[in-house]
């Protein structure tokens, strides 16, 4: 099962809890470390890509999967570094992004996420509330370097922060970018109208090296492509609408494969953005 069905799994079965009982039920699933620089990895597989980030002062990670998958992320942390991990950044508050942040905050991890995302979590009483948390920007200094959290504006959700790590011109997406068809939740704030603007935004940075929500890790060309992609979907359903046709003509027979790649599942923001876009 691709990390992105289990992602679609959680999201529709978070409120009732059901995930807890099907992650529960069979061991987590291997978990593979991809390098991307000497102090920079990516744990990959099963919820989303946590980033591994080592400074001489101890590791910053980004976002924990789910609960089950805490014991393979510490071994494999500790495979590329022997450094405390001292802080975590969530880039929103899906369980597949947060759902090891109570284990994480018993071993002392501090967790950092934004303002919007921990209100998400709090409102949909999920564990592992981060301590601290930040409106716009929140910058960690360690070990001499510097790992920035920065909300750019609503897309996946209301509370999405891109964590930035300028030394390696990389930026951690979280699934404000993957590589196939998003999933705009409007139930916590997303904005299918305001994603690729925030994604505007995103690209003013300097980066090079782009690590989505899932999947494997990308370069700033392709986070070019599907924002553009994303403006040229949003213009066409635009002129679908003014022309005139009714959201239950587009809806089920839509290809979004073209705008964005293949896999997603569009068709569970497709009502909302339809009614968003004018
Ligand atoms: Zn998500």
């Amino acid at each position: 099962m691709t990390s992105f069905r289990v992602r679609s799994i959680l999201t529709a079965s978070l409120a009732a809890g059901i995930w807890v009982a099907y992650t529960q039920q069979q061991p987590p699933p291997e978990l593979t470390v991809t390098k991307v620089h000497d102090d920079l990895h990516v744990i990959v597989g099963s919820g989303g890509n946590v980033t591994v980030y080592e400074t001489p002062e101890g590791v910053v990670l980004v976002d924990d999967k789910f609960e089950p998958n805490v014991p393979q992320i510490l071994a494999k942390t500790k495979s590329v570094t022997s450094k405390p991990i001292r802080y975590l950044l969530n880039t929103h508050q899906h369980g597949d992004h947060t759902g090891g942040n109570a284990k994480l905050m018993e071993q002392g991890v501090e967790i950092i996420a934004h303002e919007n995302a921990r209100l998400n979590m709090e409102e949909r009483k999920m564990p592992g509330l981060p301590r601290l948390s930040f409106a716009n920007q929140f910058t960690v200094r360690l070990g001499g370097k510097t790992i920035r959290a920065q909300h750019f504006g609503r897309g996946h959700t209301n509370g999405d922060a891109v964590i930035y790590f300028p030394a390696r011109k990389t930026i951690h997406m979280g699934d404000m970018f993957v590589s196939s068809a998003p999933f705009v939740d409007y139930a916590n704030g997303g904005s299918g109208v305001e994603w690729p603007r925030t994604l505007d935004r995103v690209l003013t940075l300097d980066f090079d090296t782009v690590i989505p929500g899932h999947g494997p890790i990308l370069r700033r060309a392709d986070l070019v492509k599907w924002k553009q992609g994303w403006e040229q979907f949003r213009e066409e359903l635009l002129s679908k609408k003014r022309s005139g046709m009714a959201k239950d003509e587009i809806g089920k027979g839509l290809n979004v494969d073209p705008f964005f790649g293949t896999g997603g599942k569009w068709e569970r923001s497709f009502s909302a953005f339809w009614d968003e876009v004018k």
